[in-house]
Order: C-alpha cells, then sequence, then structure tokens
C-alpha cells in the first residue's frame, strides 16, 4: 500500500476555483491494486454550489458570439495537446489502459474534441419558410438549455467526458460535469487548464464522487433541465426515473453486445486481425468491442484457429510498457465479474480455446497484484448463454457459426441491445442489404471503429435513446423555437 503522504488528493473545480471537499473516497491503480488517489466524495452540497455557479455564469457565457467560444476551446485543445504526455501517463495509471493506447487515443480525441465542435458550432443554420398567401414568413431560433449534467463512465475517461463539455458548452450552456470516481485524475487536470484557456468561472464545474450520492444530486437537481449520460443501462433506468418528475432533457449512452459477421468472402488478413483489436482493445473495455462473432460454416476452422493464434500475440502487462497490447482492467470486482463469465461458459460445456483457464499469464513483480486477464476466446456457447447475451465488458469473446444470411441476421439480433455491428464480406449487395436489416446504431464494414464525428452516434433498443454528433449534439444541447412573423 502506498503511504499516506505519496497519495494524490483530488479537489472539486467549482466557479474557477479548486475546493476542498469534507470527504473522500480511495482511488486505485489497476496495475498495482495500490491506492494511489483520493477523490472528494461529493454529494448535495457541492452539487448545489456548482448549480449556483454555473446559473452565475450562464448569462456571460451564452452571450459570447459563437465566434468567441469557439477561440477558447480551441485554445483549451492547444493546452491538453502540449501536456499530452502527461495526460496519458495519468489516464494509464488511473485506468490501467495501456500508455500506447492512452497516447494515441485517449488524449488526442479528448483534444480533439474540443476542436471539432468549435469548428462545428460556426457552421450551423436554422430555418426559414414563407407562407406569402398569409403575408407570413417563418423563421426558428436555437438557444442553449440552460445548465447541463453530464455524467461519464470509467472506460475512456477524458474522451467521453470532453465529447459531452465540448458540445455543450460551444452551444453555449454551462456544466456541472461527473467523471467517474474510479477515473477522475484527467478531468481534474484539465480543470488546471480551463482558466488558462479562458473558460470564464462558472462555464465548467467538476464535481466528484460516486454514482448514487454526486451523480444523483445532479439527475435530480430542478435547476438542471439536461442530463448527458454515458454509462450502463442500468444506472440509465435510475436516471430515467430520478429525472422524469422533472421533464428533463435526457441522452443516454450506454452498454452494447455487438456482434460481428463473417461471412466466408470476407478478406481473413484484413478480418482477423481487426477482430482480434475489436474484441480485445482497451482490454475490452469499450462499448463498441465485438463480443459475439458469427463466423459462416466453410471458413469456421480455419477462423478458430488464426484468430486464437493471433490473439495469443497480444501481451498482457503493465500498462507503461510500450510493447503492452492490453494493461488491466479497471477494478477487482470488475476482474472478477469478467472472470466468473468465463467460468459459466465452461460449467455451460463451452469452449475455452485461449486465455482464462487455459493459458498462464506471467506479470512483472510490480504488477503481480493488479487486475490483469488474458484475451479469452470461447466456442461452441449457445445464443441463449448469458455470455451471449449480457455486455461483458471486459477480453472476453464468443465466436459460433452459422449458414445462412437470414439466419446470422436474426441470430445477429438476438439481444436486447443495438449499439454497433460489424460485417465483413466481399459482396457489396450483401453488405448493404444485412447493414439495413442489422439493429445497430452503427454499422462498420470490413473495418471497425472508423469514426466520423459529424454523423450520428448511438445506440438503439436498450444501447440508449439520442444520438451524438455534430447536427446531433447541437440539437441537444440547444432549444428550438419557431418565430412566425405577419408582414
Ligand atoms: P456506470 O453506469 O456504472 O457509471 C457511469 C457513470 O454514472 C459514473 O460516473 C457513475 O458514477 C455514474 N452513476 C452511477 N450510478 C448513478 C446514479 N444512480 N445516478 C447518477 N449517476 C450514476 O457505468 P460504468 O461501469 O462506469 O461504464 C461502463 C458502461 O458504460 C458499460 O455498460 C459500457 O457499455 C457503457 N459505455 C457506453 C458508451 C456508449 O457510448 N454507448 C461508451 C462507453 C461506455
Amino acid at each position: 500500500m502506498a503511504g499516506p503522504k505519496t497519495l494524490l488528493v483530488l479537489e472539486n473545480f467549482i466557479n474557477g476555483k479548486f475546493v476542498p471537499c469534507p470527504s473522500y473516497i480511495d482511488s486505485y491503480d489497476p496495475s498495482t491494486g495500490d491506492v494511489y488517489c483520493r477523490v472528494p466524495d461529493s454529494g448535495k452540497e457541492e452539487v448545489e454550489v456548482a448549480v449556483t455557479a454555473a446559473r452565475d455564469a450562464f448569462l456571460g457565457w451564452s452571450s459570447k458570439s459563437p465566434q468567441e467560444r469557439s477561440q477558447i476551446m480551441n485554445k483549451l485543445a492547444d493546452l491538453i495537446e502540449h501536456d499530452l504526455e502527461a495526460f496519458a501517463q495519468a489516464e494509464s495509471k488511473d485506468q490501467g489502459k495501456t500508455i500506447t493506447f492512452a497516447r494515441t487515443v485517449d488524449i488526442p480525441r479528448a483534444a480533439y474534441n474540443f476542436r471539432f465542435f468549435a469548428s462545428s458550432v460556426l457552421h450551423h443554420t436554422t430555418e426559414c419558410t414563407q407562407m406569402d398567401h398569409m403575408d407570413c414568413m417563418h423563421y426558428t431560433v436555437r438557444t442553449p438549455v440552460g445548465i447541463a449534467g453530464l455524467i461519464s463512465p470509467w472506460n475512456l475517461p477524458l474522451y467521453l467526458l470532453t465529447w459531452k463539455i465540448a458540445p455543450a458548452i460551444a452551444s453555449g450552456n454551462t456544466v456541472i460535469a461527473k467523471p467517474s470516481e474510479m477515473t477522475s485524475v484527467t478531468a481534474w487536470m484539465m480543470c488546471k487548464l480551463l482558466g488558462r484557456a479562458g473558460i470564464p468561472p462558472g462555464v465548467v464545474n467538476i464535481v466528484f464522487g460516486t454514482g448514487p450520492k454526486a451523480g444523483r444530486a445532479i439527475v435530480s437537481h430542478p435547476d438542471v433541465p439536461l442530463i448527458s449520460f454515458t454509462g450502463s443501462t442500468l444506472t440509465a433506468q435510475h436516471i430515467r426515473e430520478r429525472s422524469a418528475p422533472h421533464c428533463k432533457k435526457l441522452s443516454l449512452e450506454l452498454g452494447g453486445k455487438n456482434p460481428a459477421i463473417i461471412f466466408e468472402d470476407a478478406n481473413l488478413d484484413q478480418c482477423i486481425p481487426t477482430t482480434v483489436r475489436s474484441s480485445f482493445a482497451n482490454q475490452g473495455e469499450i462499448c463498441l468491442c465485438t463480443s459475439r462473432i458469427f463466423v459462416q460454416r466453410s471458413i469456421y476452422n480455419e477462423f478458430l484457429k488464426r484468430f486464437v493464434e493471433e490473439a495469443r500475440k497480444w501481451k498482457v502487462g503493465s500498462p507503461s510498457d510500450p510493447t503492452s497490447s492490453m494493461g488491466a482492467l479497471i477494478s477487482k470486482e470488475h476482474l472478477e465479474k469478467v472472470k466468473n463469465y468465463v467460468k459459466k461458459a465452461r460449467a455451460e460445456g463451452a469452449r475455452i480455446l485461449c486465455g482464462e483457464g487455459v493459458d498462464s499469464l506471467v506479470l512483472p513483480t510490480g504488477n503481480q497484484n493488479g487486475y490483469f486477464m488474458l484475451p479469452t476466446v470461447i466456442a461452441e456457447v449457445k445464443d441463449e448463454s448469458c455470455c451471449m447475451q449480457e455486455e461483458i465488458f471486459g477480453p472476453v469473446t464468443c465466436v459460433v457459426l452459422f449458414d445462412t444470411e437470414e439466419e446470422v441476421i436474426k441470430r445477429a439480433n438476438g439481444v436486447k441491445y443495438g449499439l454497433a455491428a460489424t460485417i465483413w464480406s466481399s459482396d457489396v449487395g450483401r453488405v448493404h442489404r444485412v447493414a439495413k436489416r442489422l439493429q445497430a446504431g452503427l454499422v462498420w464494414t470490413n473495418c471497425w471503429l472508423v469514426r466520423e464525428l459529424n454523423l450520428p452516434f448511438g445506440g438503439m433498443k436498450a444501447s440508449g435513446i439520442g444520438r451524438e454528433g455534430a447536427k446531433e449534439s447541437y440539437e441537444f444541447f440547444t432549444e428550438v423555437k419557431t418565430i412566425t412573423i405577419k408582414h
């Protein structure tokens, strides 16, 4: 255990200032199992102060021109990029992800989120229609909603938090944001840059703490009219119930159980490494990760052999080692939960082809108590098994075979989630046909995670409500009004 003197202690950021909190919670380094940081355990009182600050800042911020807000946001992106390495090191230590992933994905994207919305906010137009026979014209105006409550998960901490803060403030709102209590450090680091970028006090307030306490206080506050949440489907249920009496605007980005469909005409040289990556990137802790792989019968054996060979090449090791492909899972409890799925699959008669319980995990001396697990591939598992139905959110993927296009569409759609899907085929007609019928908000064909931020992002069914993107986020973070003029 780290001594108390070495602990990093975070503070809330309210009205442009760091403020201590009466109580704190421990935050662990997932790669060692040691407590290394203390996070404010905020509740109603802290949220109340943040709401007052956000309310007071609203008029000034919403009155600025989009150009002024855009300039400030670009400056913030510059500052994050300038400190990219420090942010990447912190994200890797706090979350357990590899330094390579934090350096190449999380932090560049966090900076880019500000740049993207700084640019897109300059290009929105509103509508106007004429009714000449009535001597009338009608037009719409958009205004910021007010104080936005933003709640994000632990898997892509700064990346997902900034994906909400950026569109909210670009459109003139002020915000109260809460990152996951397990991964709060990079949000706290960003607070140090807000004033330097020119963001006025009270525009971005960050309140740290747990979901049931700090999160709930944000969601239940009557003066926070809009909640943008990314996290689990279960938490979203609580949020919907709590916010319903206040008729809040909600954006919910939730879990997934994403299929990859591999047809016999797929280019396996491209498909196999990409599908290994889509299954295990960020320890499988991405809502878009593949966890059900449907392979057509004629290529099933070859696919399985090559897929397992490729998965075994992934090195699990210290997150700070640039040669590690996978780091540690977020927490001890989560590691246990993920391992339990593998146990259940084994008990049901499925075959574990590599990873957990099959291969041995060799870790550096300093990481023996960390929350590590090997990439694990399960075959011969039934569609109704919990491993094929529930979101595991770890480095576990199931491979099953199918015969026909019609059959695989039905089976791929046979879960409660509908976030993302991947199709591998060289038949253009089939790719369009299948993509159209899959119940998923995002479908990648012959690739994975190629993101176009302009276009809608989000899920169907239990994977969420609403979409995020240039136009969608702008519409969510603004209210539209139709004005009629008789002349
Ligand atoms: P979680 O739902 O446990 O927590 C998410 C956030 O909600 C955290 O900040 C947490 O403190 C807060 N929270 C928890 N209970 C709350 C409550 N009662 N009221 C208000 N806030 C509360 O999710 P997690 O375990 O942090 O993240 C993993 C989940 O997030 C997975 O299901 C994953 O699929 C999902 N996710 C979805 C997307 C997407 O874009 N669709 C992206 C990343 C992660």
